[in-house]
């Protein structure tokens, strides 16, 4: 049995915090993240640079990083612009970035879910030979403006984007960190019921309720091997009022572990890295086995 981990710290993770980090400091998050042994990391993204101002030198943490051996460097990017500036910089895995619901698109990317579809799919028609592409479906549980989606209608608006290429990467999104384990495992079970031969899948969750981990668990059990995570728990989206941090990254290689699952990654660094990451200034942490360790270290 295996999971993958999909760092997203050094996007999700970075794009609240408020105190520029230097690009040499964020190089040497993913540096270190991958001497962990993490080699999917979604390092950046190209969206207005005054909407997140803290990964306006994403091509630069690119160009830095593209020496680390076996890294799939993952681009976030909310539309065609964005696509076009990614693959400038040399970007090979894009990540476009969708909501399910109206609302929080309108908010995140200004533009309704057609348009954002529409233009997905001219992006995947269109792109190089060899630059692999994934699918974010945000607020494909809950949306910050909307509650909670509807099954029906995520499933819907999924089919049409889709229906431009099927074999991508979809990652399901529990942006607000509202989902629940039943929720999770139902919606899982429809796409993978659906398109699990064709299409692969993701779950990228946010601990906000405190139900990150379960909620990974509920995924792992209903088929979904990768998920997203960033470590020390940063995050929370800027277009999500209330989301916290990423479900944390320690945290859950604590847990496949504890599972007997393996991840590839050396749980020891990623807690040192996770400590780093908590201290960065104008982070607001998250997850538990940081301080647990700590409590345990004390106790002995
Ligand atoms: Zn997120």
């Amino acid at each position: 049995m295996r999971a993958t981990i999909v760092e997203v710290a050094p996007r999700d993770g970075f794009q609240p915090i408020g105190p520029f980090i230097p690009t040499e400091e964020k190089v040497a998050f993913v540096e270190a993240a991958h001497a962990a042994g993490l080699r999917r990391i979604e390092i950046g993204s190209f969206v207005n640079p005054k909407a997140v101002p803290q990964l306006r030198d994403t091509a630069e943490v690119l160009r830095q990083t593209a020496h680390l051996p076996g890294l799939d460097a993952q681009i976030l990017v909310p539309n065609a612009r964005g696509v076009a500036l990614a693959l400038e910089a040399g970007a090979r895995h894009l990540v476009y970035v969708i909501s399910a619901s109206e609302a929080h698109n309108r908010s995140n990317v200004r533009r309704d879910v057609d348009t954002s579809t529409r233009e997905y799919g001219g992006v995947v028609a269109g792109l190089p030979a060899g630059v692999k592409v994934r699918l974010n479906l945000a607020t494909a549980f809950d949306c910050p403006f909307d509650g909670r989606m509807e099954e029906a209608l995520v499933l819907e608006r999924l089919a049409r984007m889709l229906a431009h290429r099927v074999d991508v990467e979809v990652g399901l999104c529990d942006t607000t960190g509202r989902a629940d384990p039943d929720h999770v495992a139902s919606l899982v079970e429809r796409c993978l019921a659906r398109w699990g031969e064709t299409t692969r899948w993701v779950f990228h969750g946010h601990d906000t309720y405190g139900l990150g981990l379960a909620n990974v668990a509920a995924a792992w059990r209903a088929g979904i091997t990768a998920f997203d995570a960033a470590f020390g728990g940063l995050g929370g989206c800027p277009f999500a009022p209330g989301a916290t941090g990423n479900t944390a990254t320690e945290d859950l290689a604590w847990m496949f572990r504890r599972m007997g699952v393996e991840t590839g990654a050396d749980f020891d660094a990623l807690v040192r890295l996770a400590n780093r990451a908590a201290a960065l200034p104008g982070a607001s942490p998250g997850g538990r086995v940081r301080a647990a360790l700590a409590g345990a270290c004390a106790a002995s």
